[in-house]
């Protein structure tokens, strides 16, 4: 017996026994010859006791065991979907909602209709769906609607291991919900399973769970993995170079088997694909027998070939794996890196074979989450025939999907990681060392089918001393406002008490409640008649502010809360239409391809600069005039998704524009899902949805950009005056710098931004990142006489006191205040204005 975990006689009694079903399977011979290679085939009869005698299961196994499309299987067979719900699985990443959903329609021979997914914005579920795959985010959102989650008999939370910051959420809610419905008669089973045996923060945790849920291991069947570290760890940018030269090393010199390399981001994966690619094509004959002597200077040569990526000003920013599979509440509103052309499957579909050569050509296949479905799922076919495979993924290798015949892996190491400031939001990448955890899970990739070897591009010592055990989970890292407004609106007041596997940082918790009390989505508690000493510092410590009715309307969509408020109230003027659209612009990744780097290559460097100066040409007539171009970088979203929807959104005209297309259809359907949200939040808007929307009036261009104000009334900057003393150096740095409401340092527009280089007093942007400077991206312009009526909260007002309240004209958008007033802590004056 493998259970670990005290469980009682008397906790294994409460929980009710189900009555055996057998739902008859009729899988192909070959499916089930393959069934029965995995681990957890075995522990078949084990797994379904324990979860029929537990309400809460945790399940280990090493990745490849079999524990995402065998278990599902499991519970289908002994009737968990029979009669009394579905059975609901959730990843944290939708590539593998969207194919395991697939491999276990495949495996039990069923169709779509009663295997099938649901990711944010699509979904193929029917009336007959037994078996649901879909993000954690959406199971979120479905507990918002449906605390109990009647709908459904079993619930299995995979990769928890992930620790994704909707995963840890679900599985707090859980602990409370399968209680309840265990009172209610109608049992949900839980089911957590992880690649790790790590989950103390889910059995030891008292809070989480009264009785200690038993947990299973599942033997993993791994083959030996031999690893071999570098002996020294190259410079912190010649790790790709150091892939690459391994990757060729290993081809040439190496027998047959899959090479699975592991780097940061999608720029790095294409980068390296190409190049890998394009050695195999023509340089391999030239440099064959010299470059596997003469590794050193192979590597310093290609030094200046792989351009280092870096975050430069025309690059916009890094991918993190991680956080962009993320959908559910919060838009992640990161962008991502595309350094090639929105749809380039001949580049890397290329099979190519060096004229003369007697080595094996090399297919190279690249893997990471933007990546459109269709390609992703290329990695589970076999290769050509007589071709050596060689996947470039970033970390979505490393658990979620089990690419066959793996037996070389190539691990740099490193992980692209967003990092947040906990108080004011500005966010970064970083490229750091992964954790020893991960690194010995792609270490795994290697010894699926058979004895595999894993090269790791760092040495033992570094691993030894610099890599953290484990990451540490992604709720402790990152803003949680639209977590909190989430719990607000699931009436969970008292945060704090929340039974969080790992919880929040209190200083995150109180910027969250801090900045959805200032948007109105929270009201204070109301005050003891008087105030004791304790009363104020249990206030403190315990911040337990209520929702409003605007916070209950803004929780319904489904995007960041700043969003959500320019949705609720942008019903005049017919304005929703476009407050929809940019708000879908906004939420999703990066619309705009990537340019990438300025080429080293001085023919190349031409047509770069010609495309630079062709998107910066576009964005501009984009802008347009007036009130449009004050608007700024969101009229070029607004102009961009309605001249697309003209063009009928085809991949030539996002092409011809530098649009990712990819974003385009996501931009489309979430549109469409905030058009019926908005319709229902607000019945009286009525809004119709059309793709193809003319472009706003003046006046209806000057209402959105106060909408936009409401929305962003924390992130407003104002220009600063240049410094007439000072040395040039000083005086250049302050040059074109704003200074933002929160931060002590110098702001500056971003230049991708329309409006860079330009001389505005006020703005207000999407966000913040750093970079070599703190660049501010999504940039519109606003006026000072707006703030008194768009944020009366940040502005103190002067005398005279009997001067009536600042006044709003609808209309015109104009604004009346017969006083002055300042804003913001640094007392930023603030005209009075007549109509
Ligand atoms: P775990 O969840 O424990 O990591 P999985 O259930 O994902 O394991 O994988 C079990 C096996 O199924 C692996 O050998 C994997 O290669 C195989 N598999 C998964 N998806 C596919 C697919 N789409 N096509 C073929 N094989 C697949
Ligand atoms: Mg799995």
């Amino acid at each position: 017996d493998k259970t670990t975990g005290k469980v009682t006689e008397a906790a294994k009694e409460k929980a009710p026994v189900r009555s055996v079903i057998n739902v008859p399977v009729n899988r192909t011979s070959e499916i089930q010859e393959s069934r029965l290679k995995l681990p957890i085939l075995g522990e078949e009869q084990h797994v379904m006791e324990t979860i029929s005698e537990h309400p809460v299961v945790i399940l280990c196994g090493a990745t490849g065991s079999g524990k995402t499309t065998q278990v599902p299987q499991f519970l289908y067979e002994a009737g968990y979907a029979h009669d009394v719900g579905m059975i609901g699985i959730t990843e944290p990443r939708r590539v593998a909602a969207i194919s395991m959903s697939k491999r276990v329609g495949t495996e039990l021979n069923l169709s779509t209709r009663e295997v099938s997914y649901q990711i944010r914005y699509e979904g193929n579920t029917t009336p007959d769906t037994k078996l649901k795959f879909m993000t954690d985010g959406v199971l979120l959102k479905e507990v918002q609607k449906d605390f109990l989650l009647s709908k459904y008999s079993v619930i299995i939370i995979d990769e928890a291991h992930e620790r994704s910051i909707y995963t840890d959420i679900l599985i707090g809610l859980l602990s409370r919900i399968v209680p309840l419905r265990h009172k209610k008669g109608s049992p949900l089973k839980l089911v957590i399973m992880s690649a790790t045996l790590r989950v103390e923060d889910f059995t030891e945790n008292s809070r989480l769970f009264k009785i200690k849920p038993p947990v299973i291991e599942i033997e993993s069947r791994q083959f030996p993995v031999t690893m071999h570290f570098n002996k020294h760890t190259p410079q912190e940018n010649a790790y790709l170079n150091e892939a690459y030269r391994k990757v060729c090393k290993i081809h040439r010199s190496l027998p047959e088997g899959g090479i699975l390399v592991f780097v940061t981001g999608q720029q790095e994966v294409n980068t390296l694909c190409r190049k890998i690619r394009e050695t195999f094509k023509s340089k391999l004959s030239d440099t064959k027998n010299k470059a596997v002597k003469e590794d050193d200077k192979e590597s310093s040569q290609m030094k200046t070939k792989i351009p280092r990526v870096q975050l430069d000003d025309y690059s916009v920013l890094p991918e993190d794996d991680e956080l962009s599979e993320q959908d559910g509440a919060h838009g992640n509103n990161q962008s991502d890196e595309e350094l090639s052309e929105p749809d380039d499957d001949d580049t890397f579909d290329d099979v190519s074979r060096e004229p003369g050569d007697s080595q094996n050509p090399i297919y190279v296949l690249p893997l990471y989450s933007m990546l459109p479905t269709h390609k992703q799922a290329k990695v589970f076919e076999a290769p050509p025939a007589g071709h050596r495979l060689v996947v470039v993924a970033t970390n979505v290798a490393e658990t979620s999907l089990t690419i066959p015949n793996i037996k070389y892996v190539v691990d740099t190491g490193k992980v692209k990681t967003k990092f947040y400031d906990k108080v004011t939001g500005v966010s970064s990448f970083k490229i750091t060392w992964t954790s020893k955890a991960s690194a010995n899970q792609r270490a795994g990739r290697a010894g699926r089918t058979g004895p595999g070897h894993c090269y790791r591009l760092y040495s033992s010592a570094v691993f030894n001393d610099e890599f953290e055990l484990f990451s540490s989970p992604e709720i402790t890292r990152r803003p949680v406002d639209d977590l909190l407004l989430l719990m607000k609106d699931l009436n969970i007041d008292k945060v704090v008490n929340f039974p969080f596997p790992s919880p929040p940082d209190r200083l995150a918790l109180k910027a969250a409640e801090k900045l959805l009390l200032s948007l109105g989505a929270l009201e204070p508690p109301a005050k003891p008649q008087k105030p004791t000493r304790k009363s104020q510092r249990a206030e403190m410590d315990n911040p337990s502010a209520r929702i409003s009715p605007l916070g209950r309307a803004m929780a319904c969509f489904p995007v960041a809360p700043r969003y959500g408020k320019m949705l609720s109230l942008g019903h005049q003027h017919n304005l929703l239409p476009y407050v929809i659209a940019l708000v879908a612009a906004l939420s999703v990744q990066e619309l705009f391809v990537e340019i990438g780097e300025p080429p080293i290559d001085e023919t190349e460097k031409q047509a770069w600069k010609n495309r630079v100066g062709k998107m910066v040409m576009l964005k501009k007539t984009w802008a347009g005039q007036g009130q449009s171009a004050l608007l700024g970088d969101l009229m070029v979203l607004l102009k961009a998704v309605g001249a697309c929807e003209y063009a009928g959104c085809s991949t030539d005209f996002c092409f011809q524009h530098g649009i990712r297309h990819k974003a385009m259809i996501e931009i489309r359907k979430l549109r469409s899902q905030l058009t019926n949200a908005v319709n229902s939040v607000l019945p009286a808007a009525n809004v119709i949805m059309d793709p193809k929307m003319a472009p706003p009036s003046e006046l209806q261009a000057k209402l959105l950009r106060q909408i936009i104000l409401t929305g962003l009334s924390d992130h407003i900057a104002r220009k600063l005056q240049e410094p007439s003393t000072g040395t040039n150096e000083e005086k250049k740095k302050l040059k074109m710098a704003y200074q933002s409401i929160h931060l002590e340092e110098p702001v500056y527009i971003h230049p991708n931004s329309v409006l860079y280089k330009q001389n505005h007093e006020y703005v207000v942007f999407q966000d913040i990142t750093e970079t070599s400077k703190l660049y501010m991206r999504g940039v519109s312009v606003i006026e000072a006489e707006w703030l008194p009526v768009f944020v009366p909260h940040g502005c103190t007002f002067s005398k005279p006191l009997d001067s009536p309240p600042p006044r709003y004209d609808s209309s015109s958008g104009n604004v009346l205040a017969h006083m002055t007033s300042t804003f913001g802590v640094r007392c930023w004056e603030i005209p009075a204005v007549e109509l």
